[in-house]
């Protein structure tokens, strides 16, 4: 599948009930005709984390949702939602090709490396999902919600910053 083929397969897709509620399903950043994912607070605050280590949104970093609809009340997706999910993102991965990978959340963590994750633990550590290197951080939302944790996420950042200076 190539991105067209793989934003159409995305748009009909009704592999999990999060289909039901969906205005647009969002496939991630580049793809023109959706909305973006990553949008209102959590957004403003993921743009502002990248734009700290001088990076943005579309400019050598692509952000994808795990789960393409987004969840009621913006909730925490089940594992059911990632893992049917789950090939849409593969098959991004595949296509981008990433030098390194940051997955925000335990879901996002959790799905992509296959494991039981609790993201205090995990983050400062280098993992790697099919030969890509992986870090794991908070999820934007859970940093509004958890203000001290903001330290970590900025710690997070250098790691990720430092990791990608070593390429
Ligand atoms: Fe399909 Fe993913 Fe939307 Fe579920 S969240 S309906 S698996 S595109």
């Amino acid at each position: 599948m190539g991105w067209d083929e793989l934003r159409d397969a995305v748009s009909a897709c009704r592999a999990c009930d999060l289909c039901k509620q969906r205005k647009q399903a969002v496939l991630g950043v580049g793809d023109a005709h959706a909305d973006e994912p990553f949008v209102g607070q959590a957004g403003k605050l993921l743009d502002a984390m990248l734009a700290a280590i001088d990076l943005k949104r579309g400019d050598n970093v692509y952000i994808a949702n795990t789960v393409k609809c987004r969840p009621p009340g913006n909730r925490t997706p089940e594992p059911s939602e990632t893992a049917a999910c789950w090939p849409f993102l593969a098959r991004q991965i595949a296509l981008l090709q990433p030098k390194l990978i940051v997955a925000l959340g335990r879901p996002a963590a959790q799905t992509l490396l296959q494991a039981e994750v609790k993201i205090g633990a995990a983050r400062g550590q280098l993992f790697e999902h099919q030969g890509i290197p992986l870090i794991v951080s908070y999820h934007p939302a859970y940093l509004l919600r958890n203000l001290p944790d903001k330290a970590k996420a900025w710690e997070d950042l250098c790691f990720m910053r430092k990791t990608m200076k070593g390429f």
